[in-house]
């Protein structure tokens, strides 16, 4: 676990080129898509989830289905009804938690590392002993810092980008089980973690206009995809430009 000033070493800049250089193959397939993007192959496997373990929308906790902060923005009424409804039968949390720092300064504006780092396990714990599972612990994250490139808007509750070989590691956001209000809250979160100090920053995005921007991927339906490209749009304008839309059609 890499609890000391984990969120102080956020990765150099040569770590920081040297990932997104290697994104760069995947990412190509949705910067050159007009918006509906090709899906790779055997794209079908990312919508069968292996387990229900609750995770962090977080790129670097994949796998299981996604909350930021494991639910902890939603405030516990909602976020208990929310991860029943998704049939959670375990609870993590992590270190370097954005969704946690939120939180804290919602409540006090302290953002010492500890205290992120202990409001996430307090919230894991105790948010896995309200919904009656088991808490799996507070998972290593790696690397040391946001690499992702997408977040992914998500209308079948089930999708995981790293179950296929071909899709480029984001951000998720659940939304199939979110109001259209707060899946934008955690849209928000993701991309300016992403476009933040923890993420690229502003020093790569804009070497290379074209293939520089940071992607919303709405995935739904043939029917629901133009609702979520309309629910993305204001969250994308903020960013002038530097966010564009994509669309993955669930098969
Ligand atoms: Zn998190």
């Amino acid at each position: 676990m890499n609890k000391e000033n984990s969120m102080e070493h956020a990765g150099s800049l040569e770590e920081k080129e040297l990932e997104w250089k290697k994104q760069g193959k995947l990412l190509a397939r949705f910067y050159e898509a007009e918006q509906d993007v090709v899906p790779p192959e055997n794209f079908k496997d990312a919508f069968r989830p292996v387990d229900r373990i609750l995770r962090c929308i977080d790129e670097r906790t994949k796998g299981g289905l996604p909350l930021a902060g494991s639910g902890m923005l939603l405030g516990k009424k909602e976020a208990l009804c929310i991860a029943r409804e998704m049939k959670i039968e375990v609870v993590t949390s992590h270190v370097d938690c954005g969704a946690a720092k939120i939180a804290i300064e919602r409540f006090n504006g302290i953002t010492l590392d500890n205290a992120v780092e202990r409001y996430a396990q307090e919230w894991g714990i105790m948010f896995a002993k309200e919904l009656g599972v088991p808490y799996a612990g507070h998972l290593a994250v790696a690397p040391n810092f946001h690499n992702a490139r997408v977040a992914y808007y998500d209308a079948s509750g089930s999708f995981d980008w790293s179950r296929v070989k071909n899709l480029p590691a984001g951000f998720r956001i659940s939304r199939k089980y979110l109001s259209p209000d707060y899946a934008k809250t955690e849209i928000g979160i993701a991309v300016s973690i992403a476009m933040g100090p923890h993420g690229y920053g502003h020093i790569i995005p804009f070497r290379d206009e074209r293939n520089s921007k940071f992607i919303f991927t709405a995935i739904g339906s043939k029917e629901e995809l133009p609702h979520l490209v309309e629910e993305l749009k204001p969250v994308a304008a903020k960013y002038y430009g530097g966010v564009i839309i994509k669309t993955l059609q669930i098969p």
